[in-house]
């Protein structure tokens, strides 16, 4: 165990109790107003100047030590999830269909755990911006604060971020070089025909046909129009059109979700998706209008960001306890800071294996590991300790 997490072991309960207090009051995207509170308070008594209503709830909170002009920024995000929790753990939810399942209750506590040591010892030399995001799930919190001038008005060397992952082993950590989230885009597809008597199918234009054609269709852009090498899914998870046996109706509509591993392959899809629903509807004497609505690009680490967090926490937590990881065909709102900023990365840390601990991120039995509350800490400490070399 390294002198750093012997340093933090004051702060554990302290910090177990802050996290549990964040998951009795889960907050939904864009509605973190006691969370981003509760963290204002915290960043202010320890020093940091505190800015709020990035992204709406959003906040940052900024700490300087000695004279280096070196920046480094860490991020964290609060936003809870539209799931009831079933776990039946003490510090349960207070919300009957609100709850900390994805354990950004933890990713917010081991930031803030961070930030106090680091306001306390100030091991460091030069400048940082904690960044406490809103509304992850939604997949655009990330963006409205950079639409809000996050990196013009506070630019960042360098930025890191962490996430847990049930099911690998607790307290270690997982880094994945290069692309390690898909990008993740959202599709409505309405297909207009002209409704008629389901016995008089000649007088009609049939959108049920051209919709049942059109789900079979969209399958070959993965197998025909994809590279073999590169991956992509394209999932129709909605099919919506007619209502009654012998009514052919005037409109149908297909909702698609689609994940990619690049940035190219992404563009690839999203075009053969107008390409294919155009001429298919058409085939069948309908219209189809192809409605993008919402995107996060692919998740991709910087090749020395990654390296950098792989040392460190090798250093902190031992190389036995640093492994690689696979990448990950779910999406993260972060790639949005790392596609503006493509200095910094982001990894993950095992949750563990047994219990709520073990049980996947979005099921209603999840529960983040608070014994990962301060090897996660540490890390951050670690990072802005390396990177901004010590001024003391
Ligand atoms: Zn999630
Ligand atoms: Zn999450």
């Amino acid at each position: 165990m390294s002198s750093l997490l012997d340093d933090l072991a004051p702060l554990k309960d302290e910090f177990i109790a802050f996290r549990h207090d964040l998951h009795i009051h889960p907050e939904l995207g864009f509605t973190e107003k006691r969370t981003s509170d509760l963290i204002a308070s915290k960043l202010e008594e320890w020093g940091y100047t505190v800015e709020r209503g990035f992204g709406g709830t959003g906040l940052v909170a900024t700490l300087h030590n000695g004279t280096s002009q070196k920046v480094i920024g860490l991020r964290a995000e609060m936003d809870a999830l539209p799931i009831v929790e079933t776990t039946g753990l003490p510090w349960q939810s207070g919300q009957e269909s609100i709850s900390h399942m994805c354990g950004h209750d933890g990713h917010t506590t081991m930031l803030v755990c961070a930030a106090k040591y680091l306001a306390t010892k100030r091991p460091f030399d030069g400048t940082l911006h904690l960044i406490f995001q809103p509304a992850e799930e939604l997949l655009c919190g990330g963006s409205r604060m950079i639409d809000d001038g996050l990196f013009d008005k506070y630019p960042c060397d360098i930025l890191f971020a962490q996430h847990n992952m049930p099911g690998l082993a607790a307290g270690n950590f997982y880094f994945h070089k290069d692309a390690a989230m898909a990008s993740s885009d959202t599709v409505k597809i309405t297909v207009t025909g002209k409704g008629g008597h389901g016995a008089m199918p000649q007088k009609a234009k049939d959108p049920v046909v051209a919709c049942a054609q059109l789900v079979m269709a969209l399958q070959s852009i993965v197998s025909r129009n994809v590279d073999p090498f590169a991956q992509a899914v394209v999932t129709i998870g909605a099919l919506n059109v007619g209502r009654a046996a012998n009514v052919i109706p005037d409109q149908g509509e297909l909702l698609l979700t689609i994940r990619t591993m690049a940035d190219d392959v992404r563009k690839l899809v999203l075009v053969r998706i107008n390409e294919i629903a155009t001429s298919t509807a058409s085939a069948f004497g309908c219209q189809a209008t192809v409605d993008h609505q919402n995107g996060s690009p692919v998740l991709v680490n910087g090749a020395q960001a990654i390296d950098f967090a792989r040392q460190t926490a090798a250093e902190i937590v031992g190389a036995d306890h640093c492994h690689d990881s696979p990448p990950f065909m779910a999406s993260e709102d972060f790639a949005f800071m790392l596609h503006a900023h493509p200095n910094g990365c982001y990894w993950f840390i095992g949750n563990g294996t047994e219990g709520c601990n073990g049980n996947p991120l979005h099921n209603g039995g999840f529960d983040f590991n608070d014994e990962n509350i301060l090897p996660g800490a540490a890390l951050f400490v670690g990072l802005v300790e390396k990177y901004l070399k010590s001024a003391s």
